[in-house]
């Protein structure tokens, strides 16, 4: 007896995706352009890989320049139907919210999905991706009833002026891999609160959870074009990026990619929000609580395996502490439980590619030969582990302002260990970097947080706590780490053109 494998419309089958698709049986992925999922119009395919083991776990739809173009007149098309552009705004505000329930009643299976195609822990899956991902889009559904526009008096009293609040128009919102799920929603929920329509493309790394939150979209009602989902490599994001349907690029991404796009956005003067790296200093002054510091330097620097743009990745510790702080860091780094996200116990997952091991790898050897001291790691997993692309937790002490550990972003399980001995020259060092995403300072002291949150010059500054974004509290960076900031009511503005209406008053023709 033969058996039909039902697939969803964006190509999985109707059961969640397992991580044994390795054998050439893996799901076939599709766009999303208009109301039609499709394979690509040349129906090429590219894989993504567990990086837990490197198997296959889908092929996936590799969109060309003409899907790409056909998704963009597609957003065109959905920006002026009345279906979209007349909705109430209560409506509206029921789409996103259902989204986030929708996210909710599938959590195991995101969460699921997440950490098979990224690796991250499954409780880091389900806590932290899938969860916040909910919360973005319940935020910004409360927003869609609160876009204002304001009064103000003008010069003659006879003009009344106001302003609106409209759509920027069709955004397309490029992705990384790191939090895929999470901060597609980062984007897409204040996107789709202020009334435009979205191209999205997520990483080529890992586009399975998006995939699926936009299958999600679209069973909670949103109407043809609205939302349109393209997958592929930097070629379709640059094809996205040049396109002169585009009104406004969202992304995140790397700094040199930022770059390229603010460059080409020239052109026709698209609207940007750029998230990108970040080399985030922690500080911790001689009266801090040493071992609430060591849980937040580790935690802080090795969440995701330290594949985060927030991460602590240069430690600066007061000189009469770093000792004791290194050894605390160094035992509890070395202690932590590496492994398949999937497997109970896990605390660190595997680093997104082999590449990106090779990577970590030579930053690390490069450390060593300038001089800094390995403490523990310092080397890929051997053993049961060597299949998948797992990097050990690393510490390093006697690092200098100079060295590359303490300058480039590395993104990976690094502790860069430098010291201080006072104020003034703390606050120089940390500020002397080309990023300025985010810091983190350890005190007990009121002061010393207020006078060091104020000095150090990055977009979020986190005071005896984690690097944890807040969908109310604007995100974002100076310097090389972005342009513009996402969330709270700075994604409205991010999202929102301001029109300007000048109304004569007077009776008689002007
Ligand atoms: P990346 O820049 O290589 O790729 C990001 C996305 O851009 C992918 O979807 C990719 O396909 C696409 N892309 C690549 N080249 C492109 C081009 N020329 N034009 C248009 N699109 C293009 O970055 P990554 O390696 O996926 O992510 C890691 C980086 O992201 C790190 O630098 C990290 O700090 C940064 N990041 C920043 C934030 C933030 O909020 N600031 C959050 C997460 C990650």
């Amino acid at each position: 007896m033969s058996t039909t494998v039902q697939h969803r419309p964006g190509g999985f089958p109707t059961g969640p995706v397992t991580g044994d698709e390795s054998g050439g049986d893996a799901p076939a992925t599709a766009l999303l352009i208009g109301h039609d999922w499709r394979a690509g119009s040349t129906a090429a395919t590219f894989p993504t890989r567990n990086p837990a083991n490197g198997r296959v776990l889908a092929d996936v739809a590799a969109a060309s320049d003409s899907d790409v173009d056909e998704a963009v007149r597609a957003a065109g098309t959905a920006l002026a139907d009345p279906a979209w552009a007349g909705l109430p705004k209560p409506a509206l505000a029921k789409l996103l919210w259902r989204v986030a329930d929708l996210v909710e009643a599938n959590a195991d299976e995101l969460a699921r999905l997440e950490t098979l195609d990224n690796g991250q822990p499954l409780g880091v899956a389900r806590n932290v991706s899938v969860a916040a991902t909910a919360e973005h889009f319940r935020y910004f559904a409360g927003w869609t009833t609160k876009i204002q526009g304001s009064t103000g008096p003008v010069a003659d009293p006879d003009v009344f002026h106001y302003t609106r609040r409209e759509p920027v128009g069709v955004c397309a919102l490029i992705t990384p891999w790191n939090f895929p799920m999470m901060i597609a929603a980062w984007k897409l929920a204040p996107a789709l609160a202020c009334g435009n329509t979205v191209v999205l493309k997520p990483a080529e790394q890992t586009p399975l959870t998006t995939i699926r939150l936009v299958e999600l979209c679209q069973e909670a009602g949103f109407p043809p074009g609205v939302i349109n989902l393209v997958t592929g490599g930097p070629d379709v994001g640059r094809a996205l990026t040049r396109h002169r349907g585009v009104h406004k690029v969202s992304f995140t991404g790397s700094t040199a990619v930022g770059q390229e796009i603010l460059r080409t956005s020239a052109d026709d003067l698209k609207r940007t929000t750029l998230e990108l790296g970040g080399k985030a200093p922690m500080i911790v002054a001689r009266d801090a609580d040493i071992d609430a510091a060591v849980h937040g330097a580790v935690h802080g620097a090795l969440f995701n395996s330290g594949q985060v743009c927030a991460a602590y990745s240069r430690f600066y510790v007061d000189r009469a502490r770093a000792d004791e702080f290194a050894e605390k860091v160094a035992a509890l780094a070395a202690g932590l439980q590496l492994g398949p996200g999937l497997s109970p116990g896990t605390e660190l997952g595997p680093l997104i590619t082999q590449e990106h091991v090779d990577r970590v790898d030579r930053d690390v050897r490069r450390g060593v030969a300038e001089g800094a001291e390995l403490v523990t790691g310092g080397r890929r997993s051997a053993g049961d582990l060597s299949a998948g692309y797992f990097y050990e937790p690393t510490v390093f002490t006697g690092v200098r302002d100079d060295m590359a550990l303490a300058r480039e972003e590395i993104f990976g399980p690094v502790i860069p260990i430098l010291t201080y001995d006072d104020a003034d020259e703390l606050v120089a060092r940390a500020n002397d970097t080309d990023y300025g995403l985010a810091a983190s300072v350890w005190t007990r002291d009121v002061s010393t947080a207020h006078q060091l949150a104020a000095a150090v010059r990055a977009g979020a500054i986190f005071v005896n706590m984690l690097h944890v974004p807040d969908a109310a509290g604007p995100w974002g960076g100076f310097k090389a780490s972005g342009v513009g900031r996402e969330m709270g009511p700075a994604a409205i503005d991010a999202y929102t053109e301001i029109k300007g209406v000048f109304m004569n008053l007077r009776q008689e023709s002007a």
